[in-house]
């Protein structure tokens, strides 16, 4: 069934000079640039600022220490040798955060940082190749040739050479730095490359499709800038001739419109959606509409994290199979995230629904925004919803994506705030800012003031320069409606929140929505407030039952802000070891001083512990604090959930100590995190459950290894048991060839004699029994297969 989407509306454009460009279709909704909407207090403005004052000065640190700048310097010959960094995707490091900087400068001028993107630029219009070609990694000509480019230019472009992937993160730097300075430098680079592309990719040329998606959206950009319909025609191509013959991994196994499921690499994924709905709008083609509009409600229904995450599973970077939302093992990339929000964003000036709003607030407030720290300079790629402490922020990656992602995507809020269509004013995010809206009706200065997400009374202070009638669109959060999100995968176990009021310069409005949106139309003059009150309650989500990872567990959230548990506000730092009944009552304080400024649930419940000799579990009330789940792992690592168990039978209660528990491991392995590990007495589901925190020697093969427990002080042992990781047959670890236990006698290493043989299964424990020894030591060797490497879940001894 094909959709109507409304009529598309003409727009002129008119470039910088004033010249006509063309007659463009696009959006029927325009959002208004975050350069007209000047953020001025709340929650955005200080991670704005430490985005612009910390985070993108660091990024170019990084950027420069870390190969980037030195790739393009040698690409053009300004610097001897052939080194180069990592990955051939590498330039889009630079790439992002020249668009970071662009955005930046356009709300707060910074000429230091002007003059070093002019520098940067010029290093890379040096290392641009005669006909326009640009990517540093065959420029350099190294000796070795990194094994993903290919011998000649585009040969492995399907498959991994990313050239087409820089080339869309240069078409989206150049335009933000276009519109930032007004300068043509990055532009006209990115012009000869695209000219380059548009005489080398096509029907009757090269026949390709891009192994890495964004040079679509990268096109559209182009064409909008320029109004030169090849890049638009060239974009389109790449979506025509993506499939049918190539890999689900990347798009590629369909044709796009035949696409109706989300699969495959979650980033690569949702830049094709975007790119899809630009040029939907751009062509007005219903096609990829009806793709797009299938594929969104696929993932809204099924493959959604509570945090608006996506891309539940590491293996590919990619999305799971429907309800499969696991939460220690998460992916959930904070680039997923970024490009959940520019799809959604998309989706809603497609379509004027609150619902695609919904979702992108869910992922900006939670998903997105604990990608980075509070601090500004430590990061997470995957953002999991469930740690045992194995998860800490990072000063960098070598895979930065997620890292540059973010100093571009941060100075872009604002642009989410409002959106028009001809006399239609959007308001679709409570940020308190002021901001020049040009209607038919004339021009509208419109003044936001909350305390929003902590609070849910939000102004509207309205000014247009002539009394005039034009309709305010005003959006009405699904969660304040008891709806957390457009399906059915998240409810609330409150189905009676308070209601959402409006009133007008004081009074009272009886008020009519459509589409999520409270419409008021009338003739405004200057000075009048609207003021809208939302029900910020805390409230409990439940996820479908279908999804089994969330099964008797609930969620806290207040307004969009999504919660969890995190081991430094909670007894002993332990928190997957507790409960909390689904009727408890809860409170909420907001505390200035903690995590810049939080507001905290505390409840009370239960915590667990094992104990020594018998099964009952020792039970303890406690008082349970839970935090905005974006503002986690910023005091070191700890455990944490997002998913509170409300049944005992869902958490784990704390182990009783143990010879094991109580020893210091060691190992050939040096990696903390691994050895705690190997004691933490939590068990895995089966071998290759990756959940759990494991131990791993991967990428060691065919080596012998070892771990060793020095006992708190002298036991008598006769049981060793051993729980293998082998993720076979994807990943690269097995069981191992064999291993071997020794006790510690004197200064001597002795192996124990066994009882029982040695043996080697997966998916279960190996017992090994043995004379009793009394000892202060046991050490495992472990031979690791020809041509594979080993892991260990568990070492238990008795
Ligand atoms: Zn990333």
């Amino acid at each position: 069934m094909l959709k109507k989407i409304g009529s598309f509306v003409f727009l002129c454009l008119i470039c910088r000079t004033g010249n006509l460009l063309a007659q463009q279709k696009d959006y029927p909704i325009q959002p208004i640039p975050f350069t007209q909407v000047h953020v001025n207090a709340g929650f955005w403005k200080p991670k704005m600022e430490v985005n612009a004052n910390v985070t993108i000065p660091y990024v170019l640190a990084q950027c420069k220490a870390n190969g980037r700048v030195d790739n393009f310097l040698r690409a053009a010959k300004l610097l001897g040798g052939d080194k180069l960094s990592e990955f051939p995707f590498d330039d889009t490091d630079i790439y992002k955060v020249i668009e970071g900087a662009s955005y930046a400068m356009q709300v707060k001028s910074n000429p230091k940082l002007d003059k070093y993107i002019d520098t940067l630029i010029g290093i890379i219009g040096a290392a641009q190749e005669k006909d326009g070609y640009l990517y540093t990694f065959r420029t350099v000509n190294a000796k070795k040739t990194h094994e993903w480019i290919g011998a000649k230019r585009w040969q492995n472009e399907e498959i991994l050479s990313h050239e087409l992937y820089n080339a869309g993160h240069l078409y989206e730097a150049a335009v933000a730095h276009y519109q930032a300075t007004g300068k043509r430098t990055l532009l006209n680079i990115a012009i000869k490359n695209a000219d380059l592309l548009t005489r080398t990719f096509g029907y009757g040329k090269i026949e390709e499709y891009p192994g890495h998606q964004i040079v679509e959206i990268g096109l559209a950009k182009l064409y909008r800038v320029t109004g030169n319909k090849k890049y638009l025609d060239l974009a389109k191509f790449f979506l025509d001739v993506r499939g049918p013959k190539g890999e689900a991994y990347n798009q590629a196994d369909k044709r796009v419109v035949d696409q109706h499921e989300a699969e495959g690499h979650a980033v690569r994924a949702a830049y094709m959606y975007t790119g899809m709905a630009d040029v939907a709008a751009l062509t007005g083609n219903q096609q990829y509409l009806h793709a797009i509009d299938e594929i969104w409600k696929d993932v809204v229904d099924k493959k959604l994290y509570i945090t608006g995450g996506i891309g539940a599973t590491n293996a590919g970077e990619a999305f799971g199979d429907a309800y499969q939302l696991p939460n220690m093992s998460a992916y959930a990339e904070t680039c997923a995230a970024i490009a959940n929000v520019y799809w959604n964003s998309r989706m809603f000036l497609l379509h004027g629904d609150a619902k695609y709003i919904d979702i992108l607030e869910r992922t900006l407030y939670n998903g997105l925004l604990s990608g980075v720290s509070l601090s500004g300079n430590r990061f997470f790629y995957p953002n999991v919803l469930s740690s045992m402490s194995q998860n800490q922020r990072s000063a960098w990656f070598s895979c930065a994506c997620c890292i540059s992602n973010m100093t571009r995507f941060l100075p872009s809020v604002p642009g989410y705030v409002y959106a028009h269509d001809k006399n239609d004013l959007y308001v679709n995010l409570f940020i308190s800012n002021s901001s020049d809206i040009m209607l038919t009706a004339g021009k509208v200065n419109i003044i936001q003031t909350t305390d929003y997400p902590w609070k849910g009374k939000i102004d509207l202070n309205l000014n247009p320069a002539k009394s005039s009638s034009f309709t305010l669109r005003v959006r009405i959060p699904g969660w304040a409606l008891a709806k957390p999100v457009p399906g059915g995968l998240y409810t609330f176990m409150d189905q009676n929140p308070a209601p959402v009021t409006i009133s007008i310069n004081g009074k009272p409005l009886v008020y009519q929505t459509e589409k999520g949106y409270a419409v008021i139309t009338r003739k405004w003059k200057k000075g009048d407030v609207v003021t809208m009150n939302l029900p910020i309650e805390t409230q409990k989500v439940i996820a479908n039952k279908l999804v089994k990872a969330d099964v008797n567990r609930f969620a806290f959230q207040r307004g969009p802000i999504v919660y969890c548990l995190e081991g430094p506000d909670n007894r002993d730092s332990t928190v997957q070891n507790i409960t909390v009944n689904k009727m408890a009552v809860s409170n909420a304080l907001y505390k200035p001083e903690m995590l810049n400024g939080i507001e905290v649930i505390t409840a009370e419940g239960k915590s667990s512990k094992r104990q020594l000799n018998t099964d009952q579990l020792l039970e303890t009330d406690q008082s349970v604090t839970a935090i905005p789940y974006y503002a986690w792992a910023n005091r070191g690592p700890s455990e944490m959930t997002v998913w509170i168990p409300y049944e005992a039978s869902a958490s784990m209660p704390k182990p009783a100590p143990t010879i094991a528990s109580t020893s210091t491991a060691s190992g050939s392995i040096k990696n903390k995190r691994m050895l705690k590990a190997l004691n933490d007495q939590y068990d895995p589901q089966d071998s290759k459950d990756a959940s759990m925190p494991y131990l791993h020697w991967w990428p060691k093969q065919n080596t012998s290894e070892f771990v060793q427990y020095d006992f708190d002080k002298p036991h008598t042992v006769s049981e060793s048991k051993v729980y293998w990781f082998d993720d076979g047959p994807w990943g690269g670890c097995r069981i191992p060839a064999s291993y071997k236990i020794f006790y510690k006698k004197g200064d001597e290493w002795v192996p124990v004699k066994t009882t029982t043989p040695y043996t080697i299964a997966k998916d279960t424990y190996n017992t090994l029994s043995f004379e009793p020894v009394e000892t202060t030591a046991l050490k495992m060797e472990v031979q690791l297969p020809a041509d594979n490497s080993t892991g260990i879940h568990e070492w238990e001894v008795r």
